[in-house]
């Protein structure tokens, strides 16, 4: 059994309670690790840790800091093993996932934000003759990171990288589904050098710790990925505040065929945009609408394909959809399988639990299921499944396509497949998303603006917009 630990001021220590979770691993129903159950007091001695860092920290020269954050990411890659696997064991996702896209990801957005802030440079504005204004960007101080279980090493570094880049000091707390990376990061945290303090990792559930930490008066920012519900709790807390939020929360996405597409490799796309990671990303296109003229033929294509992924014990190299996360979420998948059939749902594959042989006996499956039938207004496709689960829709005009894609409360991210220029162009500016994507998905290039419109979410992460979310901004005026 493993025993997490908090890392605070440097160390690892036990939560004050003395109270843990378990931690159970997806692929085989058996609890494997014991997690902080973390409150009110942790929260009290991390902050004021990060609160006595926070003066050294950003008084340290830029190239000092961004060298700490470059040693943190080679370690990420000379633990990449241990870190994949940890991974794969607290999620269920495949193993080969975790390798070909957690881990390195973790290292490269460490990479990208300790190389970015030796890059920055501030605007400056002359004025007629009376004087010279210049901006500057400076950290805020102490600020609280949280981050979900779908992609957990990934997010977090997503939000400390930034986070520190720019000079502050944090404390962050993972989902306690899925702590394992988050923790033996703190190990490498330790062994880079990173000083006491500057990097506190809590541990617990997000009712108790994570609301703790997002109301504690010290904390400047709060950035916070996960469920739009969650969000809104988080909005409400920090508002009477005043501390800046930045918000990544769900999403329903569209996945968007026009006729002009080439049809093989939008059906291969849009099965990988539907079912990577079983179905848990955010940008994950649950979606499907194609235009009538190509449906049918678009429709067995996609269907033949999704009955080619392979459910399996994750470790297996075989495995394209491994265990989704937890129990509740198991139910709550298969509760919505059932809802679109009672919504006039016409299942096309899939549809039920997989039970699985041996080590898996106990662990939650499901089959990737497509779904034909249903209207847009029904609950199977305007609320967040999060799960391997994809509707088929056909439109007739690029109008129709439009508005379907954009009946949702959700605006995070689009796909276009189209080979019409003009087409693409005109789609994607009336999509309500932050993110489009023409002829590709999750095709990431980490210096664009990242988020979401409507409920999914405020604010932009990614490059430049996450250093500035993570600093104030003041202008200076010089008269001659
Ligand atoms: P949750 O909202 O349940 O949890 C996210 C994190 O917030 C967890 O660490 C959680 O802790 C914590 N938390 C929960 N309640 C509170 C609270 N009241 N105060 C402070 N912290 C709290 O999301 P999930 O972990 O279930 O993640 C899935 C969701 O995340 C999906 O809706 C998905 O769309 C969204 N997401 C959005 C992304 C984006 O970039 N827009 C990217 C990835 C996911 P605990 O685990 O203990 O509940």
């Amino acid at each position: 059994m493993l025993f997490l630990q908090n890392y605070i001021n440097g160390s690892l220590c036990p939560p004050i309670s003395g109270q843990y979770i378990d931690c159970i691993n997806p692929a085989t129903g058996e609890i494997f690790a014991q997690v902080p159950d973390s409150g009110a007091e942790d929260v009290q001695q991390a902050v004021i840790a990060a609160e006595q860092a926070f003066p050294a920290w950003v008084a340290l020269p830029t190239a000092e800091r961004s060298k700490l954050l470059l040693n943190l990411a080679d370690l990420i890659d000379q633990n990449s093993e241990k870190l994949a696997l940890a991974e794969t064991t607290d999620n269920g996702k495949p193993l080969s996932l975790s390798k070909r896209m957690d881990i390195p990801r973790a290292a490269a957005n460490l990479r990208f934000f300790a190389t970015a802030i030796l890059h920055t440079h501030t605007e400056t504005y002359l004025t007629d003759n009376q004087a010279l204004n210049y901006v500057l960007r400076q950290p805020l101080g102490v600020v609280a990171c949280i981050s979900p279980w779908n992609l957990p090493l990934y997010l977090f570094t997503w939000k400390i990288a930034p986070a520190l880049a720019a000079g502050n000091c944090v404390v962050a707390k993972p989902s306690e589904i899925t702590p394992c990376t988050a923790y033996y990061f703190s190990e490498l945290c330790q062994q880079a050098g990173l000083p006491a303090g500057v990097l506190n990792i809590l541990h617990g559930l997000g009712s108790r710790v994570g609301e703790e930490l997002v109301k504690h008066p010290t904390i400047k920012a709060v950035s916070f990925t996960g469920g739009t519900q969650t969000g809104k709790q988080i909005a409400a807390l920090v508002a009477p505040q005043f501390k800046k939020l930045s918000l990544e929360l769900g999403g329903k996405n569209a996945t968007l065929v026009f006729e002009s597409a080439d049809i093989e490799q939008s059906a291969t796309m849009a099965v990988k945009a539907a079912f990577t990671n079983q179905g848990q990303i955010c940008l994950c296109g649950s979606r499907i609408l194609v235009q009538r003229s190509i449906y049918e033929q678009f429709k067995k294509l996609f269907v033949e394909k999704v009955q080619q992924l392979k459910v399996q014990d994750p470790l297996l190299a075989e495995a394209d959809l491994g265990a989704v996360v937890s129990a509740s979420h198991y139910r709550k998948v298969l509760s919505y399988i059932d809802l679109a059939q009672q919504e006039g749902g016409k299942i096309l594959c899939g549809g039920r639990a997989v039970q699985l042989q041996g080590r898996c006996e106990k662990g939650y499956f499901i089959a990737p299921t497509v779904i034909e039938g249903l209207t847009q207004n029904c609950r199977t496709n305007q609320e967040e499944i999060f799960g391997a689960v994809a509707t088929l829709q056909p439109f007739d005009t690029e109008n129709e396509a439009v508005q379907a894609a954009n009946a949702t409360p959700y605006g995070l991210a689009a796909s276009v497949w189209t080979t019409h220029l003009t087409q693409a162009h005109r789609v994607a500016a009336h999509l309500d998303s932050g993110i489009v994507w023409v002829n590709c998905w999750l095709l990431r290039d980490l210096r664009t603006p990242f988020g979401g419109m409507k409920q999914s979410g405020v604010g932009r992460e990614g490059g430049m917009e996450a250093l500035e979310f993570f600093t104030e901004t003041k202008n200076i005026c010089i008269a001659y």
